[in-house]
């Protein structure tokens, strides 16, 4: 169904149902992704409650304008930027900031989907709390967004995704019907999920607009270490001595190659260097233990137990020391991005084929040119942020043309292990062709059938994840 743009007498009408505050925000800020590499366009609407973004989706749904949902804008695939095409409404979420309830004998807390990260992760612990989702851009991540990405980050390998951490949500669907899905269950199996449903889908189903969610008992001793290993498969194999050794309280497992500490070193970013010589690979890992046990003895048992095996580590004595390990894993991808990558790629792997992937990759590219690869990422998820930069003192411009085939071989690979193109970030615009190239048929047609029942006039974040018909 053809889409219209939201012109100005589209716009008379939203003004006539919202309130001045709702058309405050400066559109600027809105249209830019966090990388710079796509610049949107959108009538920028912020609604502060839910019957207001009710009114606009009716709106938008009678007069067929297409809604892109807006949370922190840090989405890494173009999911919230719309270069062309109708110009549509961004709804951003911003003025829905509340949280509404907390919860902590049932381990529950109900927030605005415009809540940011960090104050979720605050007002669960003023409760005596956790709220273990954390990723490098929790500072402006909002619910909304993390939820309709699914967002993954540093501690999935303990507690599981965004999806893991929602027990229900409130959303509004392309017609404007607002659907109260704000259970604290644990148990409800009463027909189909339309909570995962609309988890990971992008804005493309509807817009969510409250969630409640699992919060955790604080782990009551935590450590930080990092340990230098000779290879990706030394990782893996120190990934499942400390399963072995220390279950599910490892709270997270990063493999950080020798690239993303020199980017840190090439773009001046201020850390505390841990080794003396620059590991060519390493391992940062966290544990949390109840009280009464000390992490820190554990991770120098799992040291001991390497046999050799790990050649180095540092086990952080302080909160402070281990703040600065995590700051260090926390720059990369500020590093990068001041470097410019040619092509980034989320990809996850089976977990033991993590070291061939790794060994793989770098043969293949070397036969398109010759670069410089950050490999990074969340290996107890078997999730590596595998990031394709120019030769030093080259520009990423210089390179353009051959992204494409850059992009290819790496997903190729990824695939050809049965992984995945997208880990944690999602489809967005950016990975659509990936998806129909790589995707089961099957669940593209389930994908497709979905999208036109729940929102029949193709309003929602039209293009994203799927083509727009
Ligand atoms: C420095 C940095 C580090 C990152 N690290 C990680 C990481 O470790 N793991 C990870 O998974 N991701 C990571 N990301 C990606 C990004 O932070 C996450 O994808 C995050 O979940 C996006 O949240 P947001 O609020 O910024 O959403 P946005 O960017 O605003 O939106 C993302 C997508 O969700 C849709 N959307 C937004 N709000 C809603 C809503 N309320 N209802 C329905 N749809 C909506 C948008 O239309 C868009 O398609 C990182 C990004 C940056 C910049």
């Amino acid at each position: 169904m053809a889409l219209n743009s939201a012109d100005s007498a589209f716009v008379e009408r939203l003004r006539a149902i919202l309130p001045d505050a709702a058309f405050a925000a400066d559109p600027a800020g809105f249209l830019i992704e966090p990388r710079g590499r796509w610049t949107g366009q959108g009538v920028v609407v912020s609604p502060s409650s839910v019957e207001e973004v009710s009114a606009i989706l009716a709106a938008c749904f009678e007069a067929s304008v297409p809604v892109v949902p807006y949370s922190g804008g840090t989405g890494l695939v173009g999911g919230q930027v719309v270069e062309d095409g109708p110009v549509p409404v961004v709804l951003s979420l911003a003025r829905m900031n509340k949280v509404r309830a907390v919860y902590p004998d049932e381990n529950v807390i109900e927030v605005d989907a415009g809540v940011i990260l960090q104050d979720v992760q605050l007002a669960a612990a003023q409760a005596g709390r956790l709220f273990p989702l954390s990723l490098a851009s929790e500072g402006s991540a909002r619910i909304g967004g993390l939820l309709a990405t699914n967002a993954g980050g540093l501690n999935v390998i303990r507690y599981g995704n965004a999806r893991a951490q929602c027990l229900g949500v409130e959303a509004v669907l392309a017609d404007g019907a607002i659907w109260n899905g704000m259970s604290r269950l644990r148990k409800d199996n009463t027909g189909y999920d339309l909570r995962d449903l609309l988890i990971g889908s992008e804005g493309s189903l509807g817009v969510i607009t409250g969630a409640s969610l699992r919060l955790m008992p604080h782990p009551a001793e935590e450590a930080t270490a990092m340990f230098v290993v000779p290879s990706p498969a030394a990782a893996v194999w120190l990934l499942g001595l400390a399963g072995e050794r220390l279950g599910e309280t490892i709270s997270a497992f990063e493999l950080i190659h020798r690239q993303g500490l020199d980017f840190l070193e090439e773009v001046e970013i201020d850390h505390k260097r841990p080794f003396k010589d620059t590991p060519e690979w390493s391992v940062l890992m966290k544990v949390g233990l109840p009280a009464g046990q000390s992490p820190q003895e554990a991770l120098e048992a799992l040291f001991e137990a390497t046999d050799g095996l790990v050649t180095d580590g540092v086990i952080a004595q302080s909160g402070q020391q281990a703040d600065a390990l995590w700051d260090i894993r926390e720059s990369i991808p500020e590093a990068n991005k001041q470097v410019g990558s040619i092509s980034s790629h989320d990809i996850s792997v089976p977990i033991s084929c993590v070291p061939a992937f790794i060994e793989q990759a770098p043969a293949i590219l070397a036969e398109i040119g010759n670069f410089r690869i950050n490999c990074f990422g969340h290996l107890g998820d078997g999730n590596l942020h595998y990031n394709v930069f120019p030769p030093m003192g080259r520009d990423r411009a210089e390179f353009t043309d051959q992204r494409d085939a850059i992009k290819t071989a790496v997903h190729d690979l990824a695939h050809s292990f049965g992984g995945s193109v997208s880990a944690e970030h999602g489809i967005g615009r950016l990975k659509v062709k990936d998806l129909e190239t790589y995707g089961d048929p099957a669940k593209l047609a389930m994908m497709r059938a979905i999208k036109d029942a729940l929102d029949p006039r193709g309003i929602m974040n039209p293009g994203a994840v799927l083509r727009a018909k």
